[in-house]
C-alpha cells in the first residue's frame, strides 16, 4: 500500500504492480522511479527512487488498497448482497474440465471470447520451467490452454502490462487473476490515461482465501521430493486434482499433510488478511471450486460461480446456449457455504482491525467485539503454529491422525470465535 505522503506499506501491498505500471514519469533513460523488488520475506512490493520520482501522485491513485482499508463500508450483509448470479457447472471441453484448475470454466470463458471477437487477447499467468511466473496477453485459444492450472504463489499480474497493450494495439481484453489483481486493475485504469481511453476489460476472478508464499512451494516439494526450486503443477487431472512435479509424485490435493498446510494459515501472506473479497464480487464473472458435500462425488470438475455484472451475466447464458458450458442455478447461501461461512464473515468484517493485527497500521475505530480480538489472535497462534511445525520439520514426524484432529479442533474453535 502506498499512502498519500507516498509511504509504502509492505505488510498490506498485495504486490500486484498497479503502481510501477501507473507511473507516468521515467526517467530520461527510461527508468521508471517506482519499481518492483522482492523483500526480506520474499514477496514482490514496490520502492520509489526519491532522486526521480516527480511526486506526481499517480502511483497513489493506482493503489488499490489504502482506499479499500480506510474508506472501506464492507460488512457481512452489504458483501453478501453484491454477490450477483449464481452457477454450478463445468466446462463441456472434458480436456478442458480435467486438466484444468476446477472444472475449465475460466479457461473456456477464454476460449470462447477469443474465438467470437468479444476480445483481442486474454492476460493470465502460468509457470514456465523454469519455475517463473510468466503473465501474457494470449491471442489463440491453443496457447490459453498453458494457463491451465492454480498457482499458490504471489504473481505479480500487472508487472509490465500497460506497455504490453499499448505495443499489441488491444483494445478489448479479458483479464484473468485474483481478486486483489482484479482491484489493482480497476484503480491502474482509472489512474492510466491510455488505458482508460483505449481499453475495455471484462474480468475474471478466482475466488480465494489466501494465497502461499515461496516457502509453502519449498514445503511441497519437500513432501514430493523434488529439487530445488522445481517447478510444481498445483491442481488439475480431475477434481480436486492433483500437486505434482514433472517426472516425479504426485500428491492428491486431500492428501493430510498438504491440505492441512493450505487451508491453516501457513505462510499466508499478511496481506492475505486485509483481503475483503473472497468471493471476487468486484470481477464481471467469478470462479470457484464446489467444495459442498453434494457435489464431492464428481471427480472430473465441477465449479461453483457467479456473474457479478450484465456483461459476465450475458457470457455464461451465450456460453451455456451455445453448449460450451454446462450451468444450473445454485442460491447465494450455497456460494457462501461453500467457501466456509465463518471464513467469509471473518474477511468481509472489520477491514482495519485486520490491517492492525496483520500489518502495521493504525487502529481507526475502537468499535471492535472482543471475540473478534480473540479470533485474530487465535489465527495468529495457528499460522505461527503451522509454520513452525514445517520450518523445524516437526510436521514430517506427526501423525496424519494427530493434525486431523487438531485441524476438526481448530476448525471448531474458529467457528466459536467467529460467532
Ligand atoms: C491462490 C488461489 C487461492 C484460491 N482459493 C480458493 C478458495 O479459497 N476457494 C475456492 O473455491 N477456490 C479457490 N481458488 C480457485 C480455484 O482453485 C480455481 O482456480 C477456480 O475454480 C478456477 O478454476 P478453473 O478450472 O475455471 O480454472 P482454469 O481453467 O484452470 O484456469 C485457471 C486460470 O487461473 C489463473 N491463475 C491461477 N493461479 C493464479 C494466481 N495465483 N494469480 C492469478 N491468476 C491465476 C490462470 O492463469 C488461468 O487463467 C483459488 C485459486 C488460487 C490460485
Amino acid at each position: 500500500m502506498i499512502d498519500k505522503d507516498l509511504k509504502i506499506y509492505d505488510s498490506v501491498c498485495t504486490g500486484c504492480s498497479a503502481c510501477t505500471e501507473a507511473c507516468a514519469f521515467p526517467d530520461e533513460n527510461g527508468i521508471n522511479p517506482i519499481q518492483l523488488i522482492k523483500n526480506e520475506a520474499g514477496l514482490a512490493v514496490p520502492r520509489i527512487d526519491p532522486n526521480i520520482c516527480t511526486s506526481c501522485m499517480v502511483c497513489y491513485k493506482a493503489c488499490p488498497t489504502e482506499d479499500k482499508i480506510f474508506n472501506s463500508e464492507v460488512t457481512f450483509e452489504s458483501y453478501r448482497d453484491k454477490i450477483g448470479e449464481c452457477y454450478f457447472g463445468y466446462s463441456l471441453d472434458n480436456e478442458h474440465r480435467f486438466e484444468a484448475a476446477t472444472a475449465g470454466i475460466s479457461t473456456e470463458i477464454a476460449t470462447y471470447l477469443l474465438e467470437t471477437n468479444q476480445v483481442d487477447g486474454v492476460v493470465s499467468s502460468y509457470q514456465n520451467d523454469d519455475n517463473e511466473i510468466i503473465t501474457e496477453i494470449f491471442t489463440t485459444s491453443f496457447e490459453v490452454k498453458k494457463t491451465r492450472g492454480s498457482i499458490y504463489r504471489q504473481v505479480s499480474l500487472l508487472n509490465g502490462l500497460a506497455e504490453k497493450i499499448e505495443q499489441g494495439n488491444h483494445k478489448k481484453l479479458l483479464v484473468i487473476g485474483l481478486p486483489c489483481h482484479i482491484e489493482g486493475l480497476k484503480t491502474l485504469k482509472k489512474a492510466n490515461k491510455y488505458l482508460r481511453k483505449n481499453v475495455e476489460f471484462i474480468t475474471i476472478a478466482l475466488f480465494c482465501k489466501q494465497t502461499k508464499t515461496e516457502e509453502f512451494s519449498d514445503f511441497e516439494r519437500r513432501l514430493l521430493h523434488a529439487k530445488p526450486n522445481q517447478k510444481i503443477n498445483y491442481r488439475g487431472k480431475g477434481w480436486p486434482g492433483f500437486t505434482s512435479v514433472k517426472g516425479g509424485q504426485g500428491l492428491p490435493f486431500t492428501n493430510t499433510k498438504f491440505s492441512l498446510m493450505w487451508g491453516s494459515f501457513a505462510f499466508t501472506p499478511d496481506y492475505c488478511f486485509t483481503c475483503s473479497d473472497p468471493i471476487g464480487v468486484v470481477a464481471d464473472i467469478s470462479v470457484g471450486d464446489a467444495w459442498l458435500r453434494k457435489y464431492y462425488a464428481d471427480k472430473t470438475g465441477s465449479s461453483l460461480f457467479v456473474a457479478n455484472s450484465e456483461t459476465g451475466k450475458k457470457i455464461i447464458e451465450e456460453m451455456a446456449i451455445s453448449k460450451r458450458i454446462y450451468i444450473k442455478q445454485e442460491s447465494v447461501e450455497n456460494i457462501i457455504a461453500s467457501q466456509n461461512m465463518d471464513y467469509v464473515k471473518f474477511k468481509t468484517s472489520y477491514i482495519n482491525e485486520r490491517g492492525v493485527a496483520f500489518g502495521d497500521l493504525d487502529a481507526h475505530s475502537e468499535n471492535i467485539p472482543q471475540s473478534y480480538r480473540r479470533l485474530i489472535k487465535w489465527i495468529k497462534f495457528n499460522k505461527w503454529l503451522y509454520e513452525t511445525m514445517i520450518r523445524k520439520r516437526i510436521v514430517d514426524f506427526v501423525p496424519e491422525i494427530a493434525l486431523k484432529v487438531y485441524g476438526r479442533v481448530s476448525g471448531k474453535i474458529f467457528e466459536t470465535f467467529s460467532k
